[in-house]
Order: structure tokens, then C-alpha cells, then sequence
């Protein structure tokens, strides 16, 4: 397996071989070993945020998306008013959840390299006191923008409402701090930043808020109160829970702390992120966001002017050379995309940044 190409994508993304080792064992749903497993999972994402007081974790079976639309169908009542915060395809998605899930809403958008500030949401639920909740993107992965978490959620908690955060591309590299930040609900999955395998999303959830939520969702499998009831008592899943992907995700965790958990591995993918920056500009390729508001998780670059560039070459010849980047998410403008996250350091970004130099010199791309 050491030929596989390195994952420069947003999740999926490359896992450590104890991690995939973790995965070589079976195990019952129902088995005492198992739901220690699930415990220990839980007690530690927890500990990430410094949320046991406060919050449950409440994990949920399938990819990321299944979760923000569990915590949204759980948390928001059906007389609810959610204001969504839109700078890109991850908060276009929210909206589009919460019209699904016949949830209402306002959304607010700003272009996709402008993050949403304080004062916009002071002046929207000022504007509007129907507004119960405002949903959020942490981390915009569709571009790599950071949006202002601490500031915005001041706001949120002087109004009086509630704050769901989509923090999907960015819990455990990001601080966030449930003692400082105020939230009603954050929402991560396991194939992101902890370099799990993809399969389950968790909800941290306030527990009052939790407790309240009974009868809101709309869906049975989506329904956050009822998978924490049944949790709390019997100590399994509700329906067939993902157990491999349980299994990777503790053993991922354990890396976690063994590297020093969340500054240790924010500095790697600070890291990761400046190297790439600087090679790629040394190269000649520039960035679309800002230095001051590129979270150090995923890069957008404009595409070369060369009419000999087409992003699907280049990625079958980046691909030959071990690395899998992303295509842009812009309607506007022609990008792509590199992930910094998931078992890689800096020597494997200054590769990927050669061996993007060597393809666009192969295919003659001169006007970058
Ligand atoms: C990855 C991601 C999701 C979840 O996407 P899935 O394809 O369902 O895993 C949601 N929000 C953000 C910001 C993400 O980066």
C-alpha cells in the first residue's frame, strides 16, 4: 500500500496504518468491549471541547451530512426560525437542509472570500426576532475561509438565540472551547481533521437543549434525542452502529493525544499550510483567499491562464506522482483545491508542491 497516492482532499483523507490496522477486528454491536468503544470515543471528542459539563456528544452513522441534518431536525422546533450564515457550498447546503426538512429560514450570504462578521449578525437578529437559531460554517471547506466563531456567537448569545455550528473541517485542529464559545450545537465527523475513516458524524449538543428537543425531528433515524436516550441507558447504538469506523476513530484519537492533541496537530497543519503556500507561490500559483482569513485546512488556488492547462490532466499527472488534489468549488472563477489535513507533514507538502511544478512544466504550462 505504500504506492497509494497521498489524499490532498478534505476528507477522505489519508489515515495512519494503525488507524487501518484498528479496523482488522469484528466486532458485536451489542458486546460490553464494543459499547467501552463507543464510551471512550464520546468521553474523548468531548474532552477536545472541553464539554463534558456542558454538552453530550451524541454520534450518529453515516457521512457528515447526516449529522447537521440530524442536529438541525432535532434541535430547531417546527415553529423555529433559522438564519443561515452562507459563504460557500457548505452553507448553500445548510439552507437547502433546513427547506428539505420544511424548517423556516432567512439566509445571509457574502461572496465566498468575504467571512460573515459580527455586526452583520448583530444588525440580521436585530432585524428580525422571529430568528431562534443561526446556523454556521466554521470553516467554509469550499474555499478554506475562516469565519470570525468567538465573535459571532457573542453576538448570538446577546440576542437571546441559539448557535449551530457546522465545525466539520475544523474540530480538532481549531480551538474551540464550550466554556468560552457559547453553542447550542457543534457538529464533526470522523474523517476529517481526528484522521479517522469516514462513517460517522457527532453532534455536541447542550444537554438542556438536548432534553428540550424531544418530538422536534421529523425523521426517526435523525432523531439526536432518541439516539442519546437510548444510549444513556443501555450503552449501544440505536440501530447497526459503524463499528470499524468506531474501532479507526479510537485508535485515531489515541494518535491524537500521543502527538499532543489539538496544538500539536493545528502546528502540523499550520505547517502543512505555509509550505504549501510558499512553494505553490514560488511556482508562480496564487492563492483566492487572504492570508488572514485562510483556515490552514484546505487551499483554494487559481488555475493557470494557460489554455494547455485542464484541471483533469493535471490531476491524472499530480495523481501519477502520489498525490490526489480536489477541483474547485467556485462558479466564478476557474480553481483548485489542496488539503493540508490527514497523515502528511511538511516534507510530504514540499512533494506534492515538486510535483505539481514538474507536471505543469510537462504539459508546457507557461501562462500561470
Ligand atoms: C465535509 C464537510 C461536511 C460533510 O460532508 P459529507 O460529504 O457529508 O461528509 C459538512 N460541512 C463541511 C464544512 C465539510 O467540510
Amino acid at each position: 500500500m505504500s504506492n497509494a497516492p497521498i489524499l490532498l482532499t478534505p476528507g477522505p483523507l489519508t489515515t495512519s496504518i494503525r488507524t487501518r490496522q484498528a479496523m482488522l477486528v469484528d466486532w458485536g454491536s451489542w458486546d460490553r468491549d464494543f459499547n467501552q468503544l463507543t464510551a471512550s470515543v464520546c468521553e474523548q471528542l468531548l474532552a477536545i471541547i472541553d464539554g463534558s459539563a456542558s454538552h453530550h456528544c451524541v454520534p450518529l452513522q453515516g457521512s457528515g451530512t447526516f449529522a447537521v441534518e440530524a442536529a438541525i431536525g432535532t434541535l430547531v422546533p417546527r415553529d423555529g426560525k433559522v438564519l443561515v450564515l452562507i459563504n460557500g457550498a457548505y452553507g448553500q447546503r445548510l439552507a437547502k437542509i433546513c427547506k428539505v426538512l420544511g424548517r423556516t429560514y432567512s439566509t445571509f450570504e457574502t461572496a465566498e472570500d468575504q467571512p460573515t462578521t459580527a455586526a452583520d449578525v448583530d444588525r440580521l437578529l436585530a432585524a428580525d426576532p422571529a430568528i431562534t437559531h443561526v446556523a454556521l460554517i466554521h470553516c467554509e471547506t469550499s474555499t478554506g475561509i475562516l469565519n470570525p466563531l468567538p465573535e459571532i456567537a457573542q453576538v448570538i448569545k446577546r440576542h437571546g438565540k441559539r448557535l449551530i455550528i457546522d465545525a466539520m473541517s475544523s474540530f480538532g485542529a481549531l480551538p474551540i472551547d464550550a466554556r468560552e464559545i457559547p453553542f447550542e450545537a457543534l457538529i464533526a465527523a470522523s474523517g476529517k481533521c481526528l484522521e479517522g475513516v469516514p462513517g460517522m458524524g457527532f453532534v455536541f449538543t447542550e444537554k438542556t437543549a438536548l432534553a428540550a428537543a424531544e418530538g422536534n425531528a421529523h425523521s426517526l433515524a435523525m432523531d439526536l434525542h432518541d439516539q442519546h436516550t437510548y444510549m444513556a441507558k443501555t450503552g449501544q447504538w440505536r440501530f447497526t452502529p459503524p463499528t470499524h469506523v468506531v474501532a479507526a476513530l479510537h485508535e485515531a484519537l489515541q494518535q491524537y493525544n500521543e502527538e499532543g492533541g489539538l496544538p500539536a496537530r493545528h502546528q502540523r497543519y499550520a505547517d502543512n499550510c505555509k509550505t504549501l503556500l510558499d512553494g505553490m507561490a514560488a511556482i508562480g500559483l496564487r492563492s483566492f483567499l487572504p492570508a488572514e482569513i485562510q483556515a490552514p485546512i484546505i487551499v483554494t488556488f487559481h488555475a493557470p491562464n494557460d489554455a494547455r492547462y485542464q484541471f483533469k490532466e493535471f490531476y491524472e499527472r499530480v495523481k501519477a506522482k502520489g498525490f490526489i488534489l480536489y477541483p474547485g468549488k467556485l462558479t466564478q472563477v476557474e480553481t483548485f483545491r489542496v488539503g493540508c489535513i490527514g497523515v502528511v507533514g511538511a516534507d510530504g507538502m514540499q512533494a506534492a508542491v515538486n510535483a505539481v511544478a514538474d507536471v505543469l512544466r510537462e504539459m508546457e504550462v507557461l501562462d500561470i
